[in-house]
């Protein structure tokens, strides 16, 4: 494998910009192509989300390789979602490496503030799974998931999880391309709208427009690329084991370590992805930066200190990351026909089953079922699953995306046999990560309840068998009477 080097890089301004993503994508190109010396790369490997749906343009690649110039230079497009500016870099130092090229254009570009938030949500949440997407899912919610489970599962505290974006905004005031050049306080954090509970506004990264390019060669220049990874993880957060750690993350700093012939321990500045303040705590840990545990209390000293040096953590803050709002729905359900339907026997209040299918060779259970194991290719056997469990997270989307009444709660529970499910709640008031719920269907829309003593009796005698035939009856007409009342209550 040859050496490969960053000859040259460039960017454009950040923020609501008037040019058209071409433009941009030149601009950065330039620069990078003038920073290099290079008058014209071997050829272009562009990164671009989704210009289909942004901007209305296909074929992107060939399109801005003849907008800047480049017409007969071979260009590729590379797409992984947010993570495509990253697997363009990726993409252009294979080329290189396996002595294919001797001197690649790697550039990237979005352009979103031309469409209402409403909108750019919708586009960006095609990238989540659609059947967590039918239920609202959005990228903020599925961050606020992941940010409940960090704060209740690893005492990461609200001061430490704002201090991110205190740090982040204070690097953007130091860098004149960053979108917003302003500080920001950890009570202004605190302060700001709610948007996915537990997430604020300025716990989230903006709408912006831009582009950034670099010029990656086989030719000795100023900066070697001394290791580089990919890694993915299932697109389903409901498949996933833990939500506080990213496999993809993991695996692609493994890769990259391994390559460069050393580990975290010589990492002088890292730049992280930070589209939500969750995400840069739980990257430094899964990048061995800061030890397990220790993320939020090391930010809150200071850049990522350690225990021996310290590392500068540089999110340069001029775009973090894409998203802040909702995202595109399947089902409108009106609240009424759902409340009236919950804890009618006819058509709801019993814990029903739940249609799952299990994987045999590594035995992840799955709901609704798959064909095939997210981590392996075998065929899932369906399997049947009792509708109740535990809390794993849970969020409200105080924006929901639109068909979706507000505010909209939204919970991943791990059920009884294994498999994890996303669901709706009527409401969050008193719930706990590890509170038991049991989960019910209404129109074919799932939804969660809280589990009293009477309901949990019922399904420990469901489980108890045939013996316990005669309380369980008793029991579940017990339940059904408080079930209904409690409704009548709550409605
Ligand atoms: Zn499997």
């Amino acid at each position: 494998m040859l050496d490969v080097w960053v000859a040259g890089a460039g960017m454009t301004r950040i923020g609501r910009r008037s040019e058209s993503l071409p433009d941009l994508m030149a601009e950065a190109a330039h620069a990078a192509l003038r920073g290099a010396g290079l008058e014209r790369p071997d050829a272009i490997v562009v990164a671009a989300m989704n210009p289909e749906e942004f901007v209305g343009d296909g074929n992107f690649a060939s399109y801005v390789a003849t907008h800047m110039g480049f017409a007969e230079t071979p260009a590729i497009r590379i797409e992984t979602a947010t993570s495509s500016g990253a697997a363009a870099f990726y993409a252009g130092f294979a080329q290189i490496a396996a002595g294919l090229r001797r001197a690649v254009l790697v550039v990237g570009g979005e352009k979103m503030t031309h469409l209402d938030t409403p909108r750019v949500s919708e586009l960006i949440g095609r990238s989540i799974d659609p059947y967590e997407r039918s239920y609202g899912a959005t990228m903020p919610a599925l961050a606020g998931l992941v940010a409940r489970a960090l704060m209740a599962g690893h005492g990461v505290a609200p001061r430490e999880l704002a201090q991110v974006a205190v740090k982040n905004h204070a690097n953007a005031l130091r860098n004149p391309y960053a979108h917003f050049r302003r500080a920001v306080t950890i009570d202004e954090v605190l302060d700001s709208r709610m948007v996915a509970d537990p997430l604020r506004l300025l716990h989230c990264c903006p709408i912006s427009d831009g582009a950034a390019a670099v010029v990656l060669t086989a030719a000795h220049a100023g900066v070697r690329v001394a290791g580089i990874g990919q890694g993915t993880d299932t697109l389903a957060i409901r498949h996933r084991d833990v939500l506080t750690s990213f496999r993809a993350t993991r695996a692609a700093a493994l890769a990259a370590f391994a390559m460069a012939g050393f580990g975290p321990e010589r990492v002088d500045v890292a730049e992280l992805h930070d589209a939500f303040t969750p995400f840069e705590l739980i990257s430094l840990e899964d990048l061995g930066l800061v030890p397990a545990g220790k993320a939020g209390r090391a930010t809150l000293d200071g850049d990522g200190a350690r225990a021996d040096r310290r590392v500068r953590v540089a999110a340069h803050g001029a775009r973090r990351g894409v998203a802040s709002g909702g995202a595109h729905c399947a089902r409108s359900v009106d609240r009424r026909a759902r409340d009236e339907q919950l804890g009618d026997p006819a058509g709801g209040g019993v814990i029903e089953p739940i249609q799952g299918s299990r994987c045999p060779a590594c035995g992840l259970t799955v709901a609704p079922p798959t064909p095939f194991c997210p981590r392996d290719p075998v065929e899932m056997t369906p399997v049947e699953l009792e509708g109740a469990g535990e809390i794993v997270s849970f969020t409200t989307l105080h924006s929901p995306p639109a068909g979706f009444r507000s505010s909209l709660h939204i919970a991943l529970v791990a059920l009884e046999g294994g498999a994890r499910f996303i669901c709706h709640g009527a409401e969050t008031r008193g719930l706990r990560i590890g509170s038991r719920v049991a989960i019910e269907a209404v129109d074919d829309v799932y939804y969660f309840s809280h589990l009293g003593a009477l309901d949990r009796a019922r399904l420990f005698w469901r489980r108890a068998g045939r013996a316990g035939d005669r309380m369980h009856a008793i029991t579940r007409s017990l339940a059904k009477r408080v079930w209904k009342g409690k409704e009548r209550v709550s409605s």
